[in-house]
């Protein structure tokens, strides 16, 4: 089985000297356990935070140790009572073919519903952190106008269609052209192409009478252009920060925090793991309307296994995705 290792903590953006690949014997699972086939894995700007020796919300990975990451497979063998040989499965599972289990933290997904990508994107973390930072986090109402950026991305695009279907008015912002058509197809109101720059007068333009939420996935200048073009009583649900990740020095800023005193405004991080317990009722919502053709699940799924995982990374900060990035195993 080939896995892929931690080798070194990256300065800046992960490099070859970042990873090691390696090849260990597929191990039988014991009693109480599983061995999954993993056929595809999740790549998640998280997993850049989770090489940097800090206090997060979960501990780093450990230099030596098999990368963390979200995936799905097939269970090919078990001596578990839960979990049956031919199962599709979804767990934190790494970056490897083969996984051994104890079942923690492992969920079946149900085919008929939808295709295993789309239970690790719109239907997966990506689509929970939607649901939630829209509804719990931004608080959006219909009529509200909605910023969100990597908005043709995982959590964007499902963020953008959930607050559309909302009766919200929607302005994404993605790079390059090929998105912004995409997102105008989707239905979205306005859509700002984050590489013609200016961003805060794009912002003003598309939300003359201000942002009630901002969905932030990206943080830097754009949370700034977005402070600076506030409703009265807007929400920013701070989401992630992708535009930051491999920076070598902290940024400066927010320099227009001071937006939140003048528009009674408010700015409140969150993590999808701390809403577990309420993932059926978004898996509800978000499947009604995949099934109503109201969302459309999208993903992009990268070849080449396990060996192509240090490049497939790299490949959410050139924005090489639209939708949920996946790659094939
Ligand atoms: P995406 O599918 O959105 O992929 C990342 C996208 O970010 C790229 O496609 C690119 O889109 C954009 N991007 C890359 N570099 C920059 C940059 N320098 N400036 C602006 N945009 C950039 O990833 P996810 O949907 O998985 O994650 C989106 C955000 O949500 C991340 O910040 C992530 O950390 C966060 N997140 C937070 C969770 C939580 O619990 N709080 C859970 C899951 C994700 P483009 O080409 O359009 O610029």
């Amino acid at each position: 089985s080939q896995e892929i290792r931690l080798a070194a903590r990256p300065q800046g953006r992960p490099d070859a000297s970042t990873w090691q690949l390696a090849t260990t014997e597929v191990a039988e699972p014991g009693p109480g356990e599983f061995l999954v086939q993993l056929q595809q894995i999740s790549l998640d700007p998280a997993m850049r935070g989770w090489l940097n020796d800090v206090r997060s919300y979960l501990p780093p990975v450990q230099i030596g140790a098999v990368m963390r990451a979200f995936g799905a497979g097939t269970v090919i063998a078990s001596q578990h009572d839960d979990f049956a040989v031919g199962d599709v499965v979804s767990g934190t599972f790494g970056v490897r073919e083969y996984a051994i289990s104890d079942g923690t933290g492992v969920t079946h997904l149900d085919l008929d519903v939808a295709p295993m990508s789309t239970w690790l994107g719109a239907l997966g973390m990506p689509g929970m952190t939607a649901w939630f930072g829209l509804e719990d986090v931004g608080r959006a109402q219909p009529g509200d106008t909605v910023l969100v950026s990597a908005a043709a991305g995982a959590v964007g695009s499902t963020v953008a269609q959930l607050a559309k279907a909302k009766g919200c008015r929607v302005i994404g912002v993605a790079g390059g052209p090929d998105k912004v058509a995409w997102l105008r197809e989707l239905g979205l109101d306005e859509v700002i192409d984050r590489r013609e720059g200016d961003l805060l007068r794009q912002v003003r333009r598309a939300a003359p009478d201000g942002v009630d939420v901002y969905f932030d996935n990206v943080g830097g200048e754009l949370l700034d252009a977005a402070l600076a073009n506030l409703a009265h009583g807007a929400r920013i649900a701070i989401c992630g920060a992708i535009s930051t990740y491999n920076d070598e020095t902290l940024a400066e800023g927010p320099r227009r925090y001071m937006a939140l005193l003048v528009f009674r405004a408010s700015m409140q991080g969150f993590v999808v793991m701390d809403y577990e317990d309420r993932y059926d009722e978004a898996i509800a919502g978000i499947s009604e309307l995949i099934r109503d053709g109201r969302l459309v699940a999208t993903e992009t799924i990268l070849e080449g296994g396990v060996a192509a995982f240090p490049d497939a990374l790299l490949g959410l900060f050139d924005g090489v995705n639209t939708g949920k990035l996946l790659l094939e195993i």
